[in-house]
């Protein structure tokens, strides 16, 4: 039997910086997944597949092998917190995860004397590793977007979320206090295949890491 592979891709910037950069590796869908509803794609390479899901969702499909590969940022990986190899780092979608506060009160802050805080944020198990490693003790309010409102309108005192250029906090009157974690897209690949599929997940993982390579030159 001839082996195949399926990619779990998410829309959005990930998408975006993966699609040509898995061309450059010689593999393209056959229709444009920025453009079409559809969830599965066939490409160029008759046994490979790519599947367009939600970001949070990539390493679910690669650890339970519904994909066998997958680009998922740091961040959602961290959050999973599953077991699967991170094969590349892609350098794609690079930002930081960081804890923020409002102006106000950072004007006046110091973390080193942080001892109860109320937390919102998507990134419910990062932020308790990261707090619980300082002895800080937590509420973390679970949001599924628009963490920035949360100080506005009293629901937490800070939030946990990505910063790229800051704008989004600057126009919330919001400052960065704590760095997290550095973050970027990662290739990732559930563990049976990469021995069950030995020999095409090596060659597509090394087709990626040379086109990689040649777009860092
Ligand atoms: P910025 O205003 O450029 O600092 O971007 C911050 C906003 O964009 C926040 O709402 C973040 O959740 C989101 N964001 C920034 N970088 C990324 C990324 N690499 N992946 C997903 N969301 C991001």
């Amino acid at each position: 039997m001839t082996e195949s592979l399926t990619i779990a891709l998410s829309k959005g910037r990930i998408l975006d910086d993966t699609l040509p950069l898995l061309a450059a590796a010689g593999i393209e869908p056959l229709d444009d997944p920025r453009k079409s509803r559809k969830l599965i794609f066939d490409t160029n390479q008759p046994n490979i597949k790519l599947v367009i899901i939600r970001a949070a969702d990539v390493p679910t499909f690669v650890e339970f092998g519904a994909a066998d590969l997958g680009v998922a940022g740091k961040d959602v990986l961290m959050e999973h917190d599953g077991d699967l190899f991170e094969l590349l780092d892609l350098g794609i979608a690079r930002c930081r995860l960081m804890v923020a506060e409002p102006a106000d009160i950072a004007a006046n802050d110091d973390p080193a004397n942080w001892s109860r805080l109320r937390i919102a944020t998507k990134y419910v198990k990062i932020a308790r590793r990261f707090f619980a490693a300082k002895g800080i003790q937590t509420e973390i309010i679970k949001l599924y977007g628009s963490m920035e409102l949360a100080p506005l309108v009293g629901l937490a005192d800070r939030i946990v979320d990505l910063v790229d250029t800051g704008n989004t906090l600057r126009a919330n009157n919001l400052v960065e206090i704590e760095h997290i974690a550095d973050i970027s897209s990662w290739l990732v690949g559930n563990t049976a295949s990469m021995k069950l599929k030995h020999e095409l997940m090596q060659s597509t993982i090394a087709a990626v890491a040379t086109a990689l390579e040649a777009t860092n030159e």
